[in-house]
């Protein structure tokens, strides 16, 4: 049933041109120059749903060099054509929402229903960097001198080299090449290995849209190769920014090679958020938005709930609310099966990692109340929706980003320690905090060390405001006004009349 589905939707796609085969450089699908291709698996089935280009650093010099080529006509064309062009993109991929969607379940793994709400958010920020490219305004400023204006506008930076994760294959390219071109750029795009193909559909849609040729280029390469095209992408002296979304590892090597060269970074690595609830809160309204914050594509979002800190008034009542909904609400499943809320891990990388954080914690003492292992009768990339307890601080699980369908609980019995445990980590992204308290909830939006927190709320993403991380969690702002600024310099010109 689900591989043949998936075929009946491979077909679909081949007669609208989306599902690509190939690299776009210069307005042209390419191949690579060596010829080379590697296969992209949808991990529901481990078919191969379509082999793309394996490039190398000849070929991302290149991509490089049309970029920079692009990018001096490009600069020049008006706020309001920039403008227009990033709508027309908007509107022709709402046109094919639904195709995109199948594209990202069968690369990825997730939910249709869940790639679905990804092409409706990465949408959002075509749309919202289409109103953004017309309001990036520079500033006057009282000057001390009476015959001088001191003028700031914003000018592009230059070539942007956009590397992306698998998690959300469709959405990251959106948010940060919509950006990027409401603020004049152009860019070499690097999609993850594991989901090449939302990324190719991506560009396609642009190209139709009447994107100029040079504005967006995209490659596509394997692991073996992608040390060598990323140092291209961080080193070439016309590369002016990297824009990575990843994990923090990758984003400490990438902005090691892009200081060489006093680049701009926007880096949005990992996290490990705290969800934390206080015995004031509406707990049935906690534990929905639970689910949301640590179920959503299987645990695999940067800002998925990571460690549970639950006050001690009403630990009990959580955890069982919690494995009821865990047990009635988390069906695993391949993605395009209908009621399926939980798909398969995107790859065997990843399962295993899942499976050894958990092993590690109940050795050292906690317990699975529900889950925990691998579900090998459906394959050996789905692994059971888990809720542990008794996890402790000496725990992985505690201190490494799961990105997995595993939700760990400890017990606290203050404020102080909820935020001195929350706080106990080198990253910085998203904290949840749910009360009814209003003086706490400003409390702990305040001292939480972390670049967004949501009171009473587990889903916190939008075009509109701005995203990012604090600590190790990364460096800048996607979405919002300012996530068009990443993207431009400051320029100061002084206007002096000819007295002083
Ligand atoms: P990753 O950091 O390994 O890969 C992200 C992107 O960087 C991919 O396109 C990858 O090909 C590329 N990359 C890897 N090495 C590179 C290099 N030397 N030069 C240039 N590009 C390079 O992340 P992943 O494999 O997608 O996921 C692994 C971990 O990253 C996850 O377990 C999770 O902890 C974290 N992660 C975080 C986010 C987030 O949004 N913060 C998203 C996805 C993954």
């Amino acid at each position: 049933g689900v591989s043949k589905n998936i075929k009946i939707f491979m077909t679909q796609y081949r007669q609208m041109n989306l599902l690509r085969s190939q690299a776009y450089v210069d307005g042209h699908w390419v191949t690579s120059r060596s010829g080379g291709e590697f296969p992209v698996y949808n991990p529901a089935d481990d078919s191969v749903i379509q082999n793309v280009p394996d490039m190398d650093e000849h070929d991302a010099e290149r991509a490089v060099q049309v970029a920079a080529d692009a990018f001096q006509t490009w600069k020049h064309i008006s706020a309001k054509e920039r403008s227009k062009i990033i709508r027309n993109w908007f509107d022709t991929c709402e046109r094919h929402a639904n195709d995109l969607a199948e594209i990202i379940t069968a690369e990825s793994g997730k939910p249709l229903s869940e790639a679905k709400g990804e092409v409706a958010y990465g949408n959002s920020f075509l749309d919202w960097f289409a109103n953004c490219a017309r309001h990036l305004n520079g500033e006057v400023i009282p000057s001390p001198w009476p015959n001088k204006q001191i003028l700031l506008t914003r000018q592009p930076i230059g070539v942007v080299s956009v590397i992306t994760p698998w998690n959300f294959p469709y959405a990251m390219i959106t948010r940060k090449v919509g950006a990027l071109m409401a603020a004049g750029c152009t860019c070499v795009i690097k999609p993850s290995e594991d989901t090449p193909l939302s990324a190719l559909a991506a560009v396609e849609l642009a190209e139709q849209a009447g994107v100029p040729k040079g504005v967006i280029n995209i490659i596509t390469c394997n692991r073996n190769n992608t040390p060598a095209v990323g140092k291209v992408l961080c080193e070439n002296p016309n590369v002016a920014c990297i824009s990575f979304t990843g994990s923090t590892h990758v984003g400490k090597l990438l902005y090691g090679m892009a200081a060489k060269g006093i680049k701009r970074v926007s880096l949005e690595l990992g996290g490990n958020a705290p969800f934390i609830v206080f015995p004031s809160a509406n707990i049935e309204r906690a534990l929905d938005h639970a689910m949301l914050a640590k179920f959503r594509n299987n645990g695999q979002a940067c800002v998925g709930a990571n460690r549970f800190l639950i006050h001690e008034a009403i630990y009990h009542e959580f955890v069982e609310g919690f494995k009821a909904r865990i047990r009635s609400k988390c069906i695993l499943g391949p993605g395009t099966k209908d009621g399926v809320t939980c798909g398969p891990l995107v790859n065997m990388e990843q399962t295993k990692k899942v499976a050894g954080l958990v092993d590690d914690a109940v050795k050292k003492g906690a317990q699975p109340l529900i889950g925990g292992k691998i579900a090998a009768e459906l394959g050996n990339k789905f692994f059971e929706s888990t809720l542990l307890v008794n996890v402790t601080p000496d725990m992985k699980v505690f201190n490494e980003e799961i990105f997995g369908p595993v939700a760990s609980v400890v017990k606290i019995s203050s404020e102080d320690e909820a935020l001195k445990i929350a706080n106990s980590t080198k990253s910085g992204l998203a904290a949840y905090v749910f009360t009814t308290d209003l003086g706490q909830a400003f409390r702990m939006s305040r001292e939480l060390e972390f670049g967004m927190v949501a009171i009473n709320d587990g889903i916190l993403s939008a075009a509109e405001p701005a995203f990012g991380g604090i600590k190790e969690s990364g460096i800048g702002r996607e979405g919002s006004l300012h996530g068009a600024l990443e993207y431009t310099e400051i320029k100061y010109t002084l206007m002096s009349g000819l007295e002083d």
